[in-house]
């Protein structure tokens, strides 16, 4: 029982990106933008795709209360708040840490309390084990009367995963004869997906630091979603984008969205998107994507997670105008 529902208008857009072709080595007609950060609800992003299926299933089984985990700064517990109030759900949002955090009040925490949100902060020593303080939380919310469902880290459950499984087929729709789609590799379930539409030749994930065995957890998920057992060796993976960790900001990132901000008016986010797209602008440079070969940048969103990190992203934006002429 699992009917998805409705928490958009598609197809997003897909736009040319001719000036940020020819900045980073390729032709002008050789790159797109899968605009999925500009999904209509809570501010967009790649999540809502996935909670589209998840939130029917909830649903389906009458729950009342949306359970997940995540960062602090996790676009996908956002997106859940903004699902939950528009299906008029109550929502918990379990992070690690306390609000006293230096992250509090920034960036995605200040839309999770506008969409009405609760949030239980698990404690200094909770990211070994979130799952399980969400569990605890489930069951506190059961014994108190609420029926909860817990949606698994980032949504990528292979029941979220045909969200984009579904994006790639639209993707394909638009774009016929595309050769490599890049996008962002954090808990695993969109490139799971966009494997499942487009096969793993053309996929190019870009791990992101979110989850330790990047190849192995996107396997295992598109395993699951297509019933065929996939090598994780056979998948397209950059892994060099991580720096020094997940929520550390990588100056390959932050020139990578500067790149994008400047030539093409995009707001790429320094967690996920920006490392998504110094990882394509690797890939030119090392000669894993051609010039010639049609290929797609997927945004996924995480606006809102730049402002979590603003003032480093705005003082790397300082130092490049004071040394630049002009
Ligand atoms: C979660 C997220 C991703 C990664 O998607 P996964 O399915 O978790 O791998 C990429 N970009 C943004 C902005 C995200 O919030």
């Amino acid at each position: 029982m699992s009917d998805k529902i409705a928490l958009s208008t598609w197809p997003t857009p897909l736009e040319p990106m001719p000036r940020l072709a020819a900045a980073i080595g390729l032709s002008e007609g050789d790159l797109w933008i899968k605009r999925d950060d500009l999904v209509g609800l809570g501010g967009g992003g790649n999540k809502v795709r996935k909670l589209e299926w998840i939130v029917g299933a909830a649903l389906a089984e009458r729950a009342d209360t949306l359970v997940t985990t995540g960062a602090a700064q996790s676009n996908h517990a956002r997106l859940t708040a903004a699902a939950a109030a528009r299906l008029g759900l109550d929502v918990v949002l379990v992070f690690p840490g306390t609000p006293d955090g230096a992250e509090n009040g920034s960036g995605n925490l200040v839309l999770d309390g506008l969409f009405g949100a609760r949030i239980f902060w698990a404690g200094e020593g909770a990211p070994s084990d979130l799952a399980g303080a969400a569990e605890d939380v489930c069951r506190q919310l059961d014994r108190d009367g609420a029926r909860p469902h817990l949606i698994p880290f980032g949504g990528s459950s292979p029941l979220g995963a045909r969200g984009y499984v579904e994006g790639g087929e639209e993707l394909r729709a638009q774009l016929p004869e595309v050769d490599h789609v890049v996008v962002a590799l954090g808990s695993g379930g969109t490139m799971a997906g966009l494997i499942g539409a487009l096969g793993v030749e053309r996929v190019l994930g870009v791990h992101c630091g979110a989850v330790a065995e990047p190849a192995t957890t996107v396997a295992d998920l598109a395993g699951a979603l297509t019933g065929r057992a996939l090598a994780p060796d056979a998948l397209r993976i950059r892994t060099d984008q991580v720096g020094a960790g997940y929520g550390v900001l990588h100056e390959p990132v932050l020139e990578a969205m500067r790149t994008a901000a400047a030539i093409e008016g995009i707001v790429l986010d320094p967690i996920y998107s920006g490392r998504a797209m110094a990882g394509l602008i690797a890939a030119v440079r090392d000669g894993d994507i051609r010039r010639g070969e049609r290929t797609v940048f997927l945004h996924t969103g995480g606006l809102p997670g730049l402002f979590g990190h603003a003032e480093t992203v705005h003082r790397s934006v300082a130092a490049l105008r004071l040394h630049s002429p002009g």
